[in-house]
């Protein structure tokens, strides 16, 4: 029988992917190791070998969260994915949500909340700066809601959310506290448990140098008892916590299949949380504070400025700069591309008006640093010098 349609001409052509440095923010560089676990064999997702290698992944999660929550597994997609699935278990319609949004994390998480027919507030700061404890505790009072979202890592605007006391401040009005750690999990201090923070997800890209496809995911206890207590079922099945607690082998009952896990990505995750449990977590924020401390100084003798005035809202991860009047931010990341290093540019509210260049994982040495300084000192000069 004929087919209608030929095979495309460009798939007879061998596959070509040069090697990058990817100091935007993110995916980063991944380990070889990491790369390597990648294409291991493949195992079906109910093998005990691979339910093994998930039980492996669910300890490094609780690790690298700092957490002993049962509830702790990886979600099959990106960050996105663990940002919906924390959402969709915790809101019932008409549960008040309270958003913080200081850049574009925020503004998504509420586009998602709003999906669920949540009643969605927000509390909002400049691009640039952090909630206090003082601007939240207002917010609870005034809209008394069930669940707070704050971004631990602004990605889009290089700022940091300090994430101490404010679980406790939510415990005391009732609500639970969600934290995105996909810009700085690894690269920051996050204390799950300690800091009494009800969900918390991350991505597998950024810090922890995994290729993207996995977003490691906790609920403490007063989050499972909201989910227990719902009178609705949750609205997506791909994400319910239920099913997938069962299939990652986190209630007492036998694993059932729920979908089948991308078994590749789980292998890579393992590997990056290994490399991270062998350098262990105060090593991996002490490296990526001294980087982004190295690139600050690197960026003052070049006249750039980060877009985060107050050095504590500066975020290790990524640091946004600001782009000199006078300077075409595209032509910059443009040319730094042409010397096959990655520099990113703003992203929603930061959009044209700052340069972002990440240090994470893998990225986080002397060395990357000097090199993406480099990079972008002549990328800088090119965009600015006449063509004559
Ligand atoms: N949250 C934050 C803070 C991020 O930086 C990102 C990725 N840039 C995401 C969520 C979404 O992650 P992904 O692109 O992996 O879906």
């Amino acid at each position: 029988m004929a087919v209608d349609y030929q095979p495309p001409q460009c798939l007879s052509r061998p596959i070509e992917v040069p090697s990058k440095l990817l100091m935007g923010a993110g995916p980063s560089n991944a380990a070889e190791n990491v790369l390597k676990a990648g294409s291991l064999p493949l195992l079906g997702h109910l093998h005990t070998e691979f339910t093994q290698i998930m039980d492996d992944v669910k300890q490094g999660i609780q690790y690298a969260f700092q957490t002993t929550n049962t509830l702790t597994l990886a979600i099959s997609g990106t960050g996105h994915a663990g940002m919906e699935a924390a959402l969709c278990n915790l809101i019932e319609r008409n549960d008040v949500v309270l958003i913080g949004i200081n850049g574009i994390w925020g503004e998504r998480a509420a586009d998602m909340a709003n999906r669920q027919g949540a009643d969605v507030q927000t509390v909002t700061k400049v691009a640039g700066e952090n909630f206090s404890l003082a601007d939240i505790e207002a917010a609870l009072l005034q809209h008394k809601p069930a669940v707070l979202f704050l971004a631990q890592g602004e990605s889009s605007t290089g700022v940091v959310q300090p994430i101490e006391g404010f679980g406790a401040l939510c415990t005391k009005h009732n609500c639970l506290l969600l934290v995105d750690t996909v810009a700085s999990l690894g690269g920051e201090p996050f204390y799950m448990d300690r800091w009494q923070v009800d969900v918390v997800y991350t991505g597998s890209q950024k810090v922890l140098g995994a290729p993207p496809g996995t977003a490691p995911i906790s609920f403490g206890p007063r989050a499972v008892a909201k989910i227990a207590g719902r009178k609705t079922p949750i609205s997506s099945f791909y994400f319910d916590m239920n099913w997938l607690g069962n299939y990652w082998g986190c209630d007492s009952q036998p694993r059932k299949y729920h979908h089948t896990a991308p078994i590749s990505s789980i292998y890579a995750l393992r590997e990056a949380l290994a490399l991270l449990a062998n350098e262990g977590l105060e090593n991996s924020w002490n490296r990526h504070r001294q980087s982004r401390d190295r690139l600050i100084s690197g960026l003052a003798k070049l006249n750039l400025k980060p877009l985060a005035s107050e050095p504590a809202a500066r975020l290790t991860c990524i640091t946004a700069i600001r782009v000199p009047d006078g300077v075409d931010w595209k032509s910059v990341t443009t040319h730094a591309m042409s010397m096959r290093v990655e520099i990113a540019g703003g992203l929603g509210p930061t959009a044209g008006r700052i340069w972002r260049v990440g240090l994470m994982g893998q990225n986080a040495t002397d060395e990357r640093v000097d090199r993406v300084l480099e990079v972008l000192a002549e990328s800088i000069k090119s965009a600015t010098t006449p063509v004559t």
